[in-house]
């Protein structure tokens, strides 16, 4: 038997994409010539019409993080009463709609794509629903066209998290255009970054102008304040490391593209573990996460005995999205969190479990990490 070996420095679930920070300074120092640090500045303006090219979509919003971000956004369609939405992803998610006010009525899963199951929210609908807020888990695309049909017809708004699928395209189609709104997170752990960050994407044009508002206290002009808005504004220095990270984003697609292909390579041979299918025609991939899914009874191990074992390898690796959202303290006494309404996502949430996945990763540790994977087998 081949001997495994364990790694000599911990290897992470992720490591930010740093930019040469030479290029960072230099950014810096044209902040401070121009003695401008927040509030629409230059560096602002620019990051804005970078983002809403590379992503595809008529109009932007910058925000300080994309949590408050998608608070804004339920704000600005005035969503109310109760919203449908997924308990297999982020704590923001839920959280977002019980600062609006609004009750999250937890929808079951896709046994394939981990998203929200189109199929099941119809029967979710009552006369207190306004919304859908879905996740593009992982970053594979929601079904967008049947979400919107079913939004359609009993007259609700769309609002994805999109926090996962930063450069995802359908088609052509950014998938930031989709439903009313999406928001994208900038958090230094997503594929694109600006330490902290996030935006809103859309297509309506009045949106744009309550959405700036909403994020600026509701400031106007100096005589008016228009409504009660946040602080949700990006700053120039954030927008600063988004120019300069974003000039490198091609690069490290490539290269997670790669360590992607060669995790299915190495993988592919192992029995019990399965992983998102990649062969999605024509779906562009946002390469944010590496997730496998361990079946204990084909692989004789657990999830939870697999992620405890890699850390005597010095391998961390996450359990996204365990605990499921349905099961935290402040959400469990909810009739849809029932495990009975949530059975996919009950059996899902206990064989997750994301794998490290950077461009800094070699292709040689990949095969190290699936090798030890493998000596796991029971
Ligand atoms: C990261 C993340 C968020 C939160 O974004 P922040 O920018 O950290 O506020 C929301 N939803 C999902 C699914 C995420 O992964």
């Amino acid at each position: 038997m081949k001997i495994v070996k364990s790694f000599s420095e911990p290897i992470h679930i992720t490591r930010p994409l740093l930019p040469d920070l030479n290029k960072i300074t230099e950014k810096l120092r044209e902040i401070w010539k121009a003695q401008w640090l927040t509030n629409n500045g230059p560096q602002h303006s620019f990051f804005e019409s970078k983002i809403k090219e590379t992503l595809k979509v008529p109009y932007v919003s910058l925000f300080n993080n994309g949590t408050i971000a998608l608070i804004v956004a339920c704000q600005s369609l005035r969503i109310s009463g109760e919203v449908i939405t997924t308990p297999f992803t982020f704590p923001a998610t839920p959280h977002v709609l019980t600062w609006n006010g609004v009750k999250p009525i937890f929808c079951d899963i896709d046994p394939v794509t981990m998203n929200i199951d189109a199929n099941k929210i119809e029967a979710l609908i009552t006369p207190q629903t306004t919304a859908i807020l879905a996740v593009h888990v992982f970053g594979t695309p929601c079904e967008v066209f049947k979400i919107q049909e079913i939004a359609d017809r009993y007259g609700l708004k769309v609002v994805y998290d999109a926090a996962h699928a930063f450069g995802v395209e359908i088609g052509n189609t950014g998938i930031g255009d989709f439903g009313d709104i999406s928001m994208f997170s900038f958090h230094a752990t997503k594929l694109f970054h600006t330490a902290e960050g996030g935006a809103l994407t859309f297509k309506d044009k009045n949106l744009k102008q309550r959405i700036d508002l909403l994020k600026n206290f509701g400031i106007k002009n100096e005589d008016e304040v228009v409504m009660p808005g946040i602080n949700g504004k990006m700053n120039e220095i954030q927008a600063a490391i988004g120019l300069v990270v974003l000039e490198e984003i091609e690069v490290e697609r490539v290269k997670r593209k790669k360590i992607n292909e060669k995790y299915i390579e190495c993988l592919m041979e192992i029995e019990g573990i399965k992983f998102l299918n990649e062969k999605n025609i024509g779906i562009k991939e946002s390469y944010q996460y590496f997730v496998i899914r361990i079946d204990e009874k084909k692989f004789g191990r657990s999830r939870d005995y697999v992620y405890d074992k890699f850390k005597e390898y010095n391998v961390f690796t996450r359990k996204y999205f365990y605990p499921l959202c349905s099961d935290y303290t402040c959400y469990k006494h909810l009739p849809s969190a029932s495990s009975a309404n949530l059975p996919v996502a009950n059996k899902i949430v206990k064989e997750v479990l994301s794998l490290p996945f950077y461009g800094g990763l070699t292709l040689n540790d990949v095969e190290m990490i699936c090798s030890i994977l493998k000596s796991f087998r029971g």
